[in-house]
C-alpha cells in the first residue's frame, strides 16, 4: 500500500498540562528537521496524537529512517486515511486496508476501535465486531483471536477514519529542546559521539567543542570531527561546533610540567575552556565520553582531579559501559565507521609513556603553577581565535 500519513505515538509519562504543549512542539520541530530532506510533510496535532502527512512524493523507507532519529517517538504507524461517512463505508475501508496491507490473508487478528468522535453511531465494541465481521466475510481464511492476535487491526474514528496495524518502534527518549542545553567535548574517537547521542536522547540540546592542535593534528582530523558532529546532529538537531586551537597550551604544558602529568593537566584545561563556551551558550553542563578505567586519564582518581577543574556538572553517560557496549551504540547510530578512521588526535601526540594513574589534586595544582606566567594569555588567545561552525545533519 502507498502510505501518505504516519501516526506518531509518544510516551505520555510526565507529559501533563503545560509540559505536554512544550513536549509536542519540540517533537514537531524535530520531526520537521528530520523529514526535511525526505519530502514535504505537514504535521498535525490532535488530542494526544501527532500526524505527519506527506504533501509530496517521498520514499517510505527514508521517511521511517528519518523518524527513527526523533527522540520522544515511541511508535511510527503508517496509516490509511478514509472519509468518515457511515458504517457501510467503515466496513468497506477496513476490508480494503487488509486487502492492500497483507499479501497472505491467513493470520489471526483482532479489531480495536477508538471512537474519538462520539457522534459516530455504535459503541466501540459494536463497531469492532462489525469490522471483524466485514474483514472475515472478505477474507474467510483469516481467524479472530481476541487473546493473542497476530495482527491488531486498529481503527480510530476522528475527523477521518484512520486504520493501522503496524507500529514501527521509535527511538524513545524525550524530544530535543525539552531539557536545556549542554556542551559536548567531541573528539574524533568512538566514545564522545555516543555520549552526545545519549544525552540528546534525554531531550537536551547539544553544542560541542573540539580541541585542535595544528600542525600536530591535520585538517583531515578536524574534518572527521565535523563529520561526527553532523552524524550526531541527525538526532540532536543543529550543533554549534567550537573548534579551539589548543596547540600553544599543549606546548606550554609540555615544556613546563612533569611529563607523566601532561594528560591530566591538559584535560583540566580542556574542561576550563569548554566551561567558558558552555557559559556563553547557556549550557547547564559538560558532556564527555569518559568511562571508568578505560585509560589512565579515566581512573577514579583522574576523574576526581578533572572534575575539580570546572564548577559545572560533567555528564558522562558512558561511565559504566564497556568499550564493546559503547561500540555497539556507535554502530547503531552510524558514527562507528567515521570514528575508527585513523587520524591523529591531539591527546595522542603529547602523551607520556607512563602517565600518572592516581594523580593527587594538590600535586597537579602545584604543577599547574608553573604555567602561571603564560596560561592566562594562552587561554585568552584560545578563546579569541575560536572558530564556530554551525553543523547540520543534512549538510
Ligand atoms: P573518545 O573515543 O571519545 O575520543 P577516548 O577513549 O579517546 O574517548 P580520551 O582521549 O581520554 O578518551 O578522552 C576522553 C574524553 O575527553 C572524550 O570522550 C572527549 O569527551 C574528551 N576529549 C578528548 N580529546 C578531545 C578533543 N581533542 N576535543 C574535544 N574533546 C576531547
Ligand atoms: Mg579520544
Amino acid at each position: 500500500m502507498e502510505y501518505k500519513v504516519f501516526l506518531i505515538k509518544y510516551a505520555e509519562i510526565g507529559v501533563k498540562g503545560k509540559n505536554r504543549h512544550l513536549f509536542e512542539d519540540a517533537l514537531v520541530r524535530q520531526m520537521n528537521y528530520a523529514l526535511e530532506p525526505v519530502g514535504d510533510f505537514r504535521m498535525r496535532k490532535e488530542s494526544g496524537r501527532i500526524f505527519a502527512e506527506a504533501e509530496s512524493d517521498f520514499d517510505f523507507d527514508e521517511a521511517v529512517e528519518a523518524l527513527k532519529t526523533v527522540f520522544g517517538i515511541s511508535g511510527i504507524c503508517p496509516i490509511m486515511v478514509g472519509e468518515k461517512t457511515d458504517l457501510k463505508d467503515l466496513r468497506r475501508l477496513a476490508a480494503e486496508y487488509v486487502g492492500q496491507e497483507y499479501e497472505k490473508k491467513d493470520f489471526s487478528f483482532k479489531a480495536f476501535v477508538r471512537r474519538a468522535d462520539k457522534r459516530f453511531p455504535g459503541t466501540s465494541a459494536e463497531l469492532a465486531a462489525e469490522i471483524g465481521e466485514a474483514v472475515l466475510m472478505e477474507y474467510p481464511d483469516l481467524t479472530v483471536d481476541v487473546h493473542n492476535p497476530q495482527v491488531k487491526l486498529t481503527v480510530e474514528i476522528r475527523d477521518h477514519i484512520y486504520i493501522y496495524s503496524r507500529e514501527i518502534p521509535g527511538p524513545g527518549g524525550m524530544p530535543v529542546g525539552t531539557n536545556g542545553r549542554a556542551m559536548l567535548l567531541l573528539s574524533g574517537g568512538i566514545d564522545s559521539p555516543v555520549a552526545g547521542y545519549m544525552i540528546a536522547k534525554r531531550g537536551v540540546s547539544i553544542d560541542a567543542v573540539y580541541f585542535h592542535a595544528p600542525p600536530y593534528t591535520s585538517e583531515r582530523a578536524k574534518q572527521k570531527v565535523v563529520d561526527l558532529a553532523s552524524q550526531v546532529a541527525h538526532y540532536s538537531g543543529p550543533i554549534n561546533l567550537h573548534i579551539i586551537n589548543f596547540t600553544d597550551i599543549q606546548l606550554a604544558i609540555y615544556e613546563k610540567c612533569p611529563h607523566d602529568e601532561l594528560t591530566i593537566i591538559m584535560r583540566r584545561y580542556m574542561m576550563k575552556l569548554a566551561e567558558h563556551f558552555a557559559v556563553e551558550q547557556n549550557c547547564l553542563g559538560l558532556i564527555t565520553g569518559e568511562s571508568i578505567g578505560q585509560v589512565a586519564s579515566q581512573t577514579m582518581q583522574s576523574l576526581f582531579v578533572t572534575d575539580h577543574a570546572t564548577g559545572m556538572p560533567v555528564y558522562r553517560p558512558c561511565i559504566g559501559l564497556d568499550k564493546n557496549e559503547i561500540i555497539a551504540i556507535s554502530e547503531k547510530i552510524g558514527t562507528y565507521e567515521t570514528s575508527v578512521l585513523p587520524y591523529e588526535d591531539c591527546c595522542t601526540i603529547f602523551v607520556a609513556k607512563h602517565p600518572v594513574t592516581k594523580p593527587r589534586l594538590n600535586v597537579i595544582e602545584r604543577s599547574e603553577k608553573k604555567l602561571k606566567d603564560c596560561i592566562d594569555d594562552l587561554m585568552r588567545e584560545a578563546i579569541e581565535t575560536v572558530e564556530v561552525v554551525k553543523i547540520h545533519a543534512h549538510q
